[in-house]
């Protein structure tokens, strides 16, 4: 093609051929640990990230993963790895050490979290400051000379806090950090943190983009040279390696990435909508909103604003309990970006209570819209609301 494909076609194509040795139009899933080895192997890096050799340093299908992915985020290189986590603390370990400072959103993946908060400072000396990203005067007093990294997740996992990826990439520029956005909630059809200045986009593919709730995998794009130390340093020798047929799986789910997005985001926009007008709940947070403090940095970085939705009724937590059991279409389940909706209560016993806005430190729902319809969506909403009494 002589221009620059669309997105949505690169979700089809990019990463796909034609199998050499059956003329699948198909790449197939290759199932195996290793590769046979050339007559003469005493010039092979047996470490090579980007040879295929031994499956924990790559494989076929994660190459091919690993290129779509990439051109979707509009990055040079990407490392995919077994869960989000397994990225997460790909970035940590690879560019964090004994005296190297972080700064990162202080409501964040419950993970990342422990790994920056405890783990690091405890085992590693690594200083993590944790603070409300979505303030940039925040990020800026909590500079020190020896900050090497500032992570954000945005929209962030349970608050929809939504950070200035624009902003927040030019104070990490002038100190000379590094500076990684997790963009799961967003997935590369709704934002694109590089264009916007952010060094490395990290991803839980096990959400929006294989979307079917059946494989896991994380991910993470950026320069080559950045990325290559990521997959030496936290795939060949921490062994976080994803299996081919997880990559498999994601690489199919990827295809429909945009036409779910769309719909999920349509979805939630209208489901958003209905609860802000019940007088049953007590908050909604949603970027979608106007009522989202928000609401314009959310307009400004993302095309629509994904399918997770925080909310509270105005009740406790035994009638949350009953309203969350009491659904018969929604599935109460932990994870988001699936199909089907789920939804999850937290009580106020979360270890992180204190960091959350105060709305929601009575408890909370966090409920990520499916790709059922909003009508039976809300319509499942409504019984359970009048089983709970309201
Ligand atoms: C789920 C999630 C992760 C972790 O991904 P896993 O694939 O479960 O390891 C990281 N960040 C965000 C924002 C998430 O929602």
């Amino acid at each position: 093609m002589s221009k620059e494909p669309s997105f949505i076609t690169k979700c089809v194509h990019v990463g796909n051929g034609i199998d050499k040795e059956t003329g699948s139009i198909r790449r197939p899933i290759t199932m195996a640990n290793c590769y046979r080895l050339p007559e003469d192997a005493s010039s092979i890096n047996w470490s090579d990230p980007n040879q295929i050799l031994y499956t924990r340093n790559t494989s076929a299908n994660q190459l091919y993963l690993q290129q779509r992915l990439a051109a979707l985020e509009g990055g040079e290189d990407c490392v995919v790895l077994a869960s989000g986590v397994a990225a997460l603390a790909g970035v940590f370990f690879t560019f964090l050490g004994s005296n190297s400072h972080v700064i990162c959103s202080n409501v964040s993946y419950i993970a990342v979290y422990r790994l920056l908060n405890q783990y690091l400072p405890d085992k590693y000396g690594v200083e993590a400051t944790l603070v409300d990203t979505s303030d940039v005067e925040k990020i800026k007093k909590a500079i020190r000379p020896n900050t090497k990294l500032i992570h954000v997740e945005t929209p962030g996992n349970p608050t929809t806090k939504i950070s200035d990826i624009e902003e927040i990439s030019q104070i990490a520029k002038s100190i000379g950090a590094l500076f990684s956005v997790d963009s799961t909630f967003a997935s590369p059809y709704l934002q694109h943190p590089l264009e916007l200045g952010a060094d490395l986009v990290v991803h839980s593919l096990t959400k929006y983009i294989n979307g079917h709730g059946d494989a896991m995998g994380g991910a993470v794009i950026g320069k080559k040279e950045i990325i290559d130390r990521i997959k030496s340093e936290a795939m060949v020798n921490l062994g976080g390696t994803i299996s081919p047929f997880n990559a498999w799986l994601i690489m199919r789910g990827v295809v429909t990435l945009p036409l779910r997005m769309k719909q999920h985001s349509d979805t939630a926009l209208e489901v958003a909508k209905y609860l802000e007008a019940n007088p049953a709940v007590k908050f909604v947070a949603y970027p979608g909103l106007e009522s989202h403090p928000q609401h314009d940095i959310a307009k400004k970085q993302m095309k629509m604003y994904s399918g997770v939705i925080a909310f509270a009724l105005k009740a406790d937590s035994e009638i949350h309990n009953k309203f969350i059991n009491s659904l018969e279409l929604v599935v109460p389940a932990v994870s988001l970006g699936h199909d089907e909706s789920l939804i999850v209560y937290t009580g106020p016993d979360d270890e992180r209570i204190d960091f959350y806005p105060e709305e929601f430190r009575d408890g909370y729902i966090r409920f990520s819209i499916g790709l059922e319809s909003a009508e039976d969506i809300i319509d499942d909403l409504k019984q359970a609301l009048k089983k709970c009494g309201f």
